[in-house]
């Protein structure tokens, strides 16, 4: 099916100087965007806390709310910038009370309330590196992060500790302390967070930060296997800061809600730092998803942007219309989507159930903003990512017979033409590139080539310069000589009434190379049935020809990551019998058939 695009109204539309996309991109220059940002105060650098809070003092907004945590019980603790402001410098006078300096790491082991903000800020303006952890993570992914990051402080929160950590803590003895959130008696070995705040100063004043000092460290989703530890720099709060304008469209008074667990990227670079240092409000929520809680916060708290993941958007299509018009969702302005492919029925429900646009976007933690994305005021064509975000360069490269970009004597081609597949890569200089893969250094210089970054993604883009997801380049199927991305053939498989979600993988062939095969997630009323199967090969062999799927099976848990991604390697590794490789990401499966288990979509 053709989709159409879906135009934007007026109303829909966005701060008058972002109307102009062309004119935006003409007139820009990284060095005028660091402008937008203050600095610290007396020259003396940049620091991603200081623009994140900070500045705000001595600002009407000073005394507004910067955070709204829903609980898990429904209650919100609201902190405005001042509390902000004083909670993160007495955080910093207790790292630094404690001898923690510049550089060493701190890790978080949190869910999203007050402390995470907290520690992530005021471990910046301490010059700590700030690594966060996916909270839902068990003891072994934990303890893997924390040696291979060189942990020395842990924030988590007496329960995490005895559940997680304790049994793990022998094994780590670079990490030197452990601060435990609440009152009341803290687990052996530990220290406690509130004590030792309530105890610190609340002034402290951020030392001189080069914008080159390390301040995060992201460890990837590992879709692909071992995650790897990107490492960002103070720098990159001016892209997550001018990205958020261009991409999310943010702007004071606006209350922004990014789903995403702190733990990835997302969560960081979107779910703390930049709308902070827009000034809004950032709406946290500390549940695990459910479709009517969550439309529930959207309503409760007038969010107007909100930030989420496909995921999250096509388990809310299955829970159906009917709930989502049973909602106020007037304040909110459109819906932005990232991490995965966004299928374009979901793009098409966002409009016809919530009346709201669904802005894709496309980024890595490596590249640590957003860079490809549809801008607020363009135009959107269900399936597309949208295009480059002024300031970013980005090209597709001709690829060799490995599928990835073909290098030849340091050499790459850029493809000139519209419509043809090739790996996506980026010129290198926007402030929030990954400054490297911890203790990687080779795998780091492997992911550049004739001066561009190569992403690993495969996409296209047509004649209006918007780009279009093909696969992760080690996903692409070869069969019977076509190139066939799982993403196409997964969206036209949930294009049918039965299908909640699908995984494509290829599975050798010997004819064929490899053929292509399809597990599939029901929707609820319809059942797994012989008949079923053979009716959605045939709609399959319809709607995509020769590169439709020749298998189907039927899987109620389909295996994600922890950060919502289908997680295609492992089902392939399943069909074929293969070792299973690094599960440390992986989400633990629904309960039962239909059940979305603790999964918590983010990205
Ligand atoms: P690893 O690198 O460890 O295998 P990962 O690539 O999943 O894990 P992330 O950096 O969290 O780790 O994810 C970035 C990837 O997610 C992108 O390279 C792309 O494959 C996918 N992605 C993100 N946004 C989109 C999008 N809008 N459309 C399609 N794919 C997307
Ligand atoms: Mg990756």
């Amino acid at each position: 099916m053709a989709w159409e695009p879906i135009r934007k109204t007026r109303h829909q539309a966005v701060q008058p100087n972002l109307a102009d996309y062309e004119g935006e991109c003409r007139e820009f220059s990284w060095q005028a965007a660091r402008r937008s940002l203050d600095g610290l105060p007396g020259g003396q650098g940049l620091n991603i806390a200081h623009e994140a809070v900070d500045r705000h003092m001595g600002t009407p907004r000073s005394d507004q709310a910067a955070l709204r945590c829903v609980g898990k019980d429904d209650k919100v603790t609201e902190l405005t910038y001042r509390d902000l402001y004083v909670a993160t410098n007495r955080f910093a006078n207790v790292l630094r009370e404690l001898g923690v300096g510049k550089g060493e790491r701190v890790f978080t082991l949190l869910g999203r309330v007050p402390d995470l903000y907290v520690t992530v800020l005021g471990a910046l303006k301490n010059l700590s590196v700030l690594s966060p952890l996916f909270s839902a993570f068990g003891p072994e992914p934990i303890r893997e992060r924390l040696y291979l990051g060189d942990g020395r402080v842990l924030v988590t929160t007496p329960e995490f500790y005895v559940r997680k950590i304790a049994a793990i803590r022998e094994s780590l003895p670079g990490l030197k302390h452990v601060l435990v959130t609440g009152v009341g008696p803290t687990p052996e070995g530990t220290l406690p967070l509130a004590e030792l705040t309530a105890a610190a100063r609340g002034e402290f004043d951020i030392p001189p930060t080069d914008p080159e000092d390390m301040a995060l460290l992201h460890f990837t989703s590992g879709t692909t296997g071992r995650p790897k530890g990107a490492v960002h720099v103070h720098e990159a709060v001016v892209a997550h800061h001018l990205t958020a304008a261009y991409a999310l469209d943010l702007r004071s008074p606006d209350v922004f809600w990014c789903t995403a667990d702190p733990g990835w990227v997302t969560g960081m670079s979107y779910g703390v730092i930049a709308p902070l240092s827009l000034g809004l409000v950032l709406v946290a929520d500390a549940g695990e998803f459910d479709s009517r809680r969550w439309y529930r916060v959207l309503q409760e708290q007038g969010v107007t942007v909100w930030y989420t993941s496909p995921t999250a958007l096509r388990m809310l299509m299955r829970a159906g219309d009917a709930l989502a018009g049973g909602y106020d969702l007037s304040r909110l302005r459109f819906i932005a989507s990232v991490g995965e492919p966004l299928n374009p029925e979901v793009a098409v429900w966002g409009l016809r159930a919530l009346g709201l646009p669904v802005h894709d976007n496309w980024w890595q933690t490596e590249t640590g903003a957003i860079m490809i994305s549809n801008y607020a005021a363009m135009d959107i064509k269900p399936g597309s990512m949208g295009r480059p975000l002024p300031g970013i360069d980005a090209v597709l490269l001709e690829r060799g017979e490995d599928g990835r970009a073909l290098v030849t004597d340091g050499h790459v081609r850029v493809i000139e033409e519209a419509g043809v597949d090739g790996e996506l890569a980026l010129r290198p200089g926007w402030p929030s590139m990954f400054r490297g893969y911890l203790g990687e250094q080779e795998r780091y210089i492997k992911a550049f080539a004739g001066g561009w970054y190569l992403s690993g993604d495969i996409a296209r883009n047509d004649k209006d310069g918007y780009f279009w997801f093909v696969a992760r380049a080690d996903d692409v199927i070869k069969s019977a000589g076509h190139l066939i991305g799982p993403f196409e053939v997964e969206s036209v498989l949930m294009e049918h009434p039965a299908v909640a979600e699908a995984g494509v993988i290829g599975k050798p062939d010997p004819v064929a190379g490899e053929l292509v095969k399809a597990f599939v997630t029901l929707n609820s009323g319809f059942e797994p049935a012989e008949k079923l199967r053979l009716e959605l090969i045939a709609f399959g062999r319809r709607r995509l020809g020769a590169v439709a799927p020749k298998e189907i099976a039927f899987d109620q848990n389909l295996p994600h990551t922890r950060s919502g991604k289908v997680m295609r390697r492992l089902l392939k590794a399943r069909e074929l019998g293969f070792p299973e490789g690094d599960l440390s990401t992986l989400e633990r499966p629904a309960r039962k058939p239909g059940d979305q288990g603790d999964r918590r979509p983010s990205c």
